[in-house]
């Protein structure tokens, strides 16, 4: 822990580089990840502060769409679609992802039930050729674009959708590499960005 507050005594020490942020954010994007530590968001896609609006869940898991039932969730999603406006959002999987693994291999989850309650709403049951890969890419992948899915069933998602004010993106980063994949519908593969 020491290390990271000397950094952070450190980072306020520059209070000029960040006065403009002041006047308000305008993100053009929405990310959304999972809350693993080895996935930087601002530190893939170069993003300097104001830029990515995020959303971090385990799992990076969109909860199904449900009016009358609040969650964190669905709260920054309309804020960042209705207040802010932004253009495009990306649901990022990745690669040793724990809770998809724990999906793909049937986890005994019993002393984590708010884990088990939460993976609970992954919905689809995972794919993976091989359980044993470590990497559990394809089902992570897979899994990415169920997130996709459950993003359409926000009503403020989807009207901007249709209207053309808003584009989805499903990548797949791998934590040993770096690489970043996107999905194209033309070939339904994910592919090098
Ligand atoms: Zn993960």
């Amino acid at each position: 822990m020491q290390p990271l507050i000397d950094n952070a005594r450190a980072f306020g020490r520059r209070p000029e580089e960040f006065a403009t942020l002041a006047a308000g954010q305008s993100p053009e994007v929405l990310f959304i990840t999972c809350s693993d530590s080895r996935v930087v968001p601002a530190l893939i896609t170069g993003a300097r502060p104001g830029q990515l609006f995020e959303l971090r869940t385990a799992g990076n898991i969109v909860p199904p769409y449900a009016s009358g039932t609040p969650t964190g969730e669905a709260a920054t999603i309309e804020y960042a679609v209705e207040v802010l406006g932004v253009q495009d959002i990306v649901v990022c999987g990745h690669s040793h992802c724990g809770a998809v693994g724990a999906l793909v291999r049937g986890d005994d989850l019993s002393t984590v039930p708010a884990v088990r309650d939460w993976l609970a709403h992954a919905a689809d049951e995972p794919r993976t050729a091989d359980p044993a890969d470590p990497t559990v890419n394809e089902a992570v992948q897979h899994h990415v674009l169920t997130q996709l899915l459950r993003l359409r069933s926000y009503p403020c998602v989807e009207s901007r959708l249709t209207d053309g004010r808003l584009r989805l993106h499903a990548w797949y980063y791998e934590v040993h590499t770096g690489q970043v994949r996107e999905h194209r519908s033309a070939t339904d593969a994910f592919e090098a960005l």
